[in-house]
Formats: C-alpha cells, sequence, structure tokens
C-alpha cells in the first residue's frame, strides 16, 4: 500500500459547559481551516452540513462560542485508509455522542498493531500541579484521582504544613 507520510490532525469538540456531555472526533490535514469550517456550518444555514446533529447540538447548548475544538492528536505517517481506522480508534477512547461512525477496532488494539510505524503525538499537556507529571488536559480529573498522583498530593500537602510548623 502506498503511503502519503502526511500529518493528520485529530481533534475534539465539547461543550465548555462540562454537564453537557455531547462530544465530536474529527481528523483533518489542516486544523485552522477545518475550525473555520466547523464555525460555518454552525452558523451558517446555507450549508448542508448545517443540520447535522453535530451543529444542531453546538445550536442547542449555546452556540459555538460555548464549544471547544481541542487538538489532541498529531500523527505522522499514516495513509488515508490508516488515518481513519485511528479516527474510529479515538471514538473507542473519548466514545463521542455526536459521531456517527461505529468504531471497528479499540484504540489499544490499534496502537498494538501500529505504534512501530507510526509516530502519534498526543497534544495539549499540561503538567500536573501535585506530581509534575505531562497529562493529557483532558485526562487530567482522572490523572488526580490516581494512587501515584494522590500519594503526591498527600506529601506536598503536609510538607506545607510541616513547613510552617517549621517541624521537619
Ligand atoms: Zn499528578
Amino acid at each position: 500500500m502506498e503511503k502519503e507520510q502526511s500529518i493528520y490532525y485529530y481533534y475534539l469538540i465539547s461543550c465548555r459547559d462540562e454537564l453537557v456531555k455531547h462530544s465530536y472526533i474529527g481528523k483533518t490535514q489542516n486544523f485552522e481551516l477545518r475550525k473555520q469550517h466547523h464555525k460555518y456550518h454552525c452558523n451558517d444555514s446555507k450549508y448542508p452540513q448545517h443540520n447535522y446533529k453535530l451543529y444542531k447540538t453546538i445550536r442547542k447548548y449555546g452556540g459555538f462560542l460555548n464549544f471547544k475544538i481541542e487538538l489532541i492528536y498529531e500523527v505522522h505517517g499514516l495513509s488515508r485508509q490508516e488515518a481513519c481506522e485511528f479516527e474510529r480508534a479515538l471514538y473507542d477512547e473519548y466514545r463521542p455522542s455526536l459521531n456517527n461512525n461505529i468504531p471497528n477496532r479499540s484504540y489499544k488494539e490499534y496502537i498494538r498493531d501500529n505504534y512501530k510505524q507510526i509516530l502519534i503525538k498526543r497534544k495539549d499537556r499540561e503538567n500536573c500541579f501535585w506530581c509534575q507529571k505531562s497529562v493529557l488536559k483532558s485526562h487530567m480529573k482522572n490523572h488526580r484521582k490516581s494512587k501515584k498522583c494522590l500519594l503526591k498530593k498527600t506529601k506536598k500537602l503536609k510538607n506545607e504544613i510541616l513547613d510552617k510548623l517549621q517541624i521537619k
């Protein structure tokens, strides 16, 4: 199979209001342009996409500005076919409510089968306040509940108290 060696960007659309659980996974080769298209499709009824479930839902929950589009992966070296497979694999990880396609392979299986051939860069990371580990922003909540992080947190808080009391 011919490899196109192009870069694919995968993104997550979710509501800024965390109580609204709807989300959408998309892929593109031009992230900035794709974001613009989402905006036009959502706001302008002249586009046939305007009545997609995605845009109806966005309009229902406060409109385009109440949603964020986060880059979650930048992947190099995929053929077009593989890029679609990877996208479907992400559905398994994020379980977006606004995508119509059905996943055919789990994310873990996908990584296991492909990790040697492709370069996957996770995006939008931040350092955990408690343990300094670099964590994907969308996973930070779960990370903070992990045993390792909780231990670091407890230790840090304890040290702060001991410092205040000047006993160590
Ligand atoms: Zn942590």
